[in-house]
């Protein structure tokens, strides 16, 4: 998907005058320099930027004089912090951002398996992906430009840098788009290709070792509506190109398709990817400008969706402000040691949750998501939140269903439930968390197997 910006582009260079020189650094509580995003934002200007720091943390920048808002991130378990800034007199500017939460340390890593760049239809050098994705706080990302494998080469050579990096391709058909993560070689494919066809193409993909990946499966050029296919591991339920959980939006079909597919019986695990053409999400600013033009905007790529964007402007440009960045949204996955294969069994296994903002973990009698939790006539659902963003409710899923709804307040981030489930009220069970729109987050299913006493 692609967004097309240049009259925005054009409207902000319309209002810059004068301009001065910022710089600094970010560092995390113990004094060590990270890489981290910065988005200057004027709202009575309508200004909004976003620039990275470098690989060790230092940032420099022209900026027209005024006075902003300087939010600076790195991802979900560091601070989301909110600075004003002042330019000209403002010129240099080192600033701490705490690291709040170690998922680590349990065994959970973010990354994205959907990301584009110049060697398709994105806008960005690899390594300014590469270094967006450590500034986004991710651990792991999948390159996956469109039917090329051109830029893999380097982007692996970013491992060096601490950022997992693993090659892929958006295998881009008439049928749909589909990635093939962890592939070497180029997946020969066709623009048009029957079922069986399709079904080749993922055994290729699977003999590399890699997995492959149904990406946004209601986008209107992706006609895998009934997904009547079988053999691939991963469906993108939550693509970054669209909001979370809008109904009337493809993201919210796909979802509620997975919930169909799960109840089948179809064990197939979900991801969510950002789908980043480009890093700067310079989209983001039509979350500052009059709602007919971010009609026009969405024209392109909502289509018949037009309908619903207007009937839910507000939250659409909340959506476009919280940005469409590398790992908005993300997947974080359960491993043992952070390795590539790792990565993609507990991927396949569904041993993740998905999220562009709060922490979920979730365990059934000591189970979690992908995994099989033996239970009686009553089961145990544990519920830890931790985030950076305000979370207000959880919603708990059985074989589609709600079973449970909870309102969240959270202590210092961090939020702790337990609820029993009825094992008969179904076989699968999710959890979601929402916060003020577009703050969302979801478990992949834990199963419940139910042993006769
Ligand atoms: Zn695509
Ligand atoms: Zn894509």
């Amino acid at each position: 998907m692609k967004k097309p910006f240049f009259l925005f582009t054009i409207i902000v260079l319309l209002t810059v005058s004068f301009s001065a020189k910022l710089s600094g650094c970010i560092t995390d509580e113990f004094d060590r320099t990270i890489s981290a995003r910065l988005r200057f934002i004027s709202l009575e200007k309508k200004f909004l930027t976003t620039i990275y720091t470098n690989w060790h943390g230092e940032f420099e920048v022209d900026l027209p004089d005024g006075e902003y808002e300087l939010e600076i991130t790195k991802g979900p378990e560091y601070e989301r912090k909110i600075v004003k800034v002042s330019v000209p007199s403002d010129q240099r500017k080192i600033i701490t951002l705490k690291r709040l939460f170690n998922l680590t340390e349990l065994g959970w890593f973010s990354g994205d398996t959907h990301l584009h760049t110049l060697y398709s239809d994105g806008k960005n050098l690899v390594e300014e992906l590469a270094l967006s994705c450590s500034a986004a706080g991710l651990f792991w990302a999948v390159l996956s430009d469109h039917n090329t494998l051109n830029g893999a080469d380097e982007w692996l050579t970013f491992r060096k840098k601490g950022l997992l990096t693993i090659a892929g391709q958006e295998i881009t058909m008439k049928n749909g788009h589909i990635n093939a993560i962890g592939v070497q070689k180029l997946v020969p494919w066709q623009h048009s290709s029957t079922d069986e066809e399709m079904i080749e193409i993922f055994k290729v993909v699977k003999m590399q070792g890699g997995i492959v990946q149904i990406n946004h499966p209601f986008d209107l050029r992706s006609p895998f509506e009934k997904l009547p296919l079988e053999g691939y591991d991963l469906i993108e339920i939550w693509n970054g190109g669209g909001p979370p959980n809008l109904a009337g939006f493809r993201n919210n079909e796909s979802k509620e398709h997975w919930f169909r597919m799960l109840n089948e019986g179809r064990r197939v695990a979900a991801v969510a990817a950002s789908d980043c053409h480009d890093v700067y999400s310079t989209y983001s600013i039509a979350a500052l400008l009059p709602m007919f033009l971010v009609v026009q905007l969405m024209r392109r790529d909502f289509g018949e969706y037009l309908e619903a964007a207007r009937a839910n402007e507000e939250k659409l440009r909340a959506w476009a402000l919280y940005g469409l960045f590398p790992g908005t949204p993300r997947t974080y996955v359960k491993v043992s040691e952070l390795t590539q294969q790792e990565i993609i069994d507990s991927l396949r296994k569904g041993k993740s949750f998905l999220t562009n903002g709060p922490l979920v973990l979730a365990t059934v009698n000591g189970a979690g998501p992908g995994e099989t939790a033996v239970v009686t006539e009553k089961a145990l659902l544990d519920i830890k939140i931790f985030s950076n963003v305000q979370v207000n409710r959880l919603i708990v899923t059985q074989a589609g269903k709600c079973v449970h709804e909870i309102a969240v307040e959270t202590v210092n981030g961090e939020f702790e439930h337990r609820v029993y489930l009825d094992p008969s009220d179904g076989e699968w069970v999710v959890v979601e968390a929402f916060g003020d729109f577009p703050v969302y987050a979801m478990t992949n299913p834990i199963y419940l197997s139910r042993q006769q006493k």
